[in-house]
């Protein structure tokens, strides 16, 4: 049948186990718009997924539609290999128009693709080249996708699995986690301590690790439970690089495209890194992927870096609508103000029930992370994670039709990542449903 019980049971005896989101979220989408998706069965679920954040205009919005008709009513090809075309000047220099002003300037674009996992690829490979050097610095909870590269310096030992995927030349370090800090300091103390330690590995000829090809960061986490570095921290780890002579790369494909409240993330902190790495919301919720780096880095010989899919029409036309409505629509500034205004409710719910142990997030990259209070070890002791809790209140959710997802340690946190037009109406429900699902599982 066609109903959704018969597609769900046949995906599920034909696809893979390693499918995601489908085992945690039994939705069979069948029409989208905005922030809402209607299932197979006529319910209708607030996204609070957004693509695992790739839309930041929400599902089918008119421009991007429009934008895609525009590809196709115009005869231009789909599939262009990675050749000049109207549509890909008109992507670049939507792009560029974002970009901090020094990579606006002096800054080379390299396609990759079609995903972020991709783009990852290419920023280490580009680093790796370009100082002859082959180690890396990454950061504890870091996610940079599922190649071979990128898994490696994720830092998820569950998801890199055993098979082949470690790599010797990355060496991982504390990302300043606050509520969990591993010096027991909290705020920018904690930060400033993990400051001091990577410098010291880096400057101690006895500290084992060897002049790295980069750095890799995300400037605010996702898949590792939401957690924005602070401001201070990044700028620490832009000058140790910048003096050591260490490309910086910050991965954007989650938090690029106004997510954070600013463009790019990086802006809150004002630092420039030497290789950007974006994907999903530039390709306007169709697959897209480059790096924008330094121009000093190009180092790729004519044919160094190929790959049949790097010119998607369809996604740079979509992603050249979105980039500009973000920006016409000041959508980075909304995402900060409605942000901020979930974040203080959010605090509430936290001030209500005991295994809510932290909110924190950044524009609209939101993050709950639920804790098992009376595990604590003692007071003051930051209590472990609650995965069997978030999984239910994730459940819970759903039945009240709203879709979250689950990150970080032990996927005990609730991410919610709405898209950047969500209303002010739609932020109110979204925590009306999760308070509500929140309370009828700790009842
Ligand atoms: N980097 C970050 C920061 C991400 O969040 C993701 C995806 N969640 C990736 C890289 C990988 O992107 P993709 O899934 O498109 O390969």
């Amino acid at each position: 049948s066609d109903d959704s019980e018969g597609i769900l049971r046949r995906q599920s005896q034909r696809e893979s186990a390693a499918r995601t989101y489908a085992r945690s979220l039994p939705v069979v989408p069948v029409r989208a718009r905005g922030m809402t998706i209607e299932g197979a069965d006529g319910r209708r679920y607030l996204d609070c997924l957004s693509g695992a954040g790739a839309l930041a205009l929400g599902h089918n919005h008119p421009v991007v539609l429009e934008a895609i008709r525009g590809v196709l009513d115009s005869g231009a090809p789909l599939h262009v290999l990675d050749l000049a075309t109207p549509v890909k000047d008109a992507f670049t220099t939507a792009l560029f128009e974002t970009l901090p002003p020094r990579l606006a300037r002096h800054g080379r674009i390299q396609f990759c693709g079609p995903a972020g996992t991709d783009a990852v690829e290419a920023a280490l490979k580009l680093v790796r080249t370009a100082t002859g050097r082959d180690g890396l610095l990454a950061f504890s909870g870091g996610y940079h996708g599922m190649t071979a590269a990128a898994l490696a310096a994720t830092g998820d030992t569950a998801v890199r699995g055993a098979a082949g995927t470690a790599d010797a030349r990355v060496t991982r370090l504390p990302y300043p986690y606050d509520y969990r800090c591993p010096f027991g300091v909290g705020g920018e103390g904690g930060a400033e301590l993990s400051a001091r330690l990577t410098e010291s590995l880096l400057d101690d000829p006895k500290g084992g690790i060897q002049p790295p090809a980069g750095m890799l960061l995300e400037p605010v986490q996702g898949e590792g439970g939401v957690i924005p570095a602070p401001d201070t921290w990044l700028r620490r780890m832009r000058e140790l690089t910048a003096a050591r002579g260490i490309p910086l790369i910050a991965d954007e494909v989650q938090t690029g495209v106004g997510r954070t409240g600013t463009f790019w993330a990086v802006e809150h902190s004002g630092i420039v890194p030497d290789v950007m790495v974006l994907s999903k919301a530039i390709g306007g919720s169709l697959p897209l992927a480059v790096i924008v780096y330094r121009e000093e880095l190009d180092c790729w010989q004519p044919g160094a870096h190929a790959g049949t899919f790097r010119g998607n029409q369809l996604a740079m036309a979509a992603g050249t609508a979105t980039l500009a409505y973000v920006k016409r629509n000041g959508l980075a500034e909304r995402a900060a103000l409605l942000g901020d205004r979930m974040l203080a409710r959010l605090r509430g719910l936290a001030a209500e029930h005991p295994c809510v142990g932290d909110v924190r997030g950044r524009g609209l990259m939101l993050g709950v992370e639920l804790v098992d209070p009376e595990a604590a070890t003692g007071p003051g002791a930051v209590p472990p994670t609650a995965p069997r809790l978030a999984a239910a209140v994730r459940r819970a959710a759903l039945d009240r039709g709203l879709i979250v997802e689950l990150g970080g340690r032990d996927s005990s946190v609730i991410r919610l990542l709405p898209p950047l037009t969500i209303t002010e109406e739609q932020s109110e429900a979204v925590l009306d449903r999760l308070a509500d699902a929140l309370a009828a599982v700790t009842a």
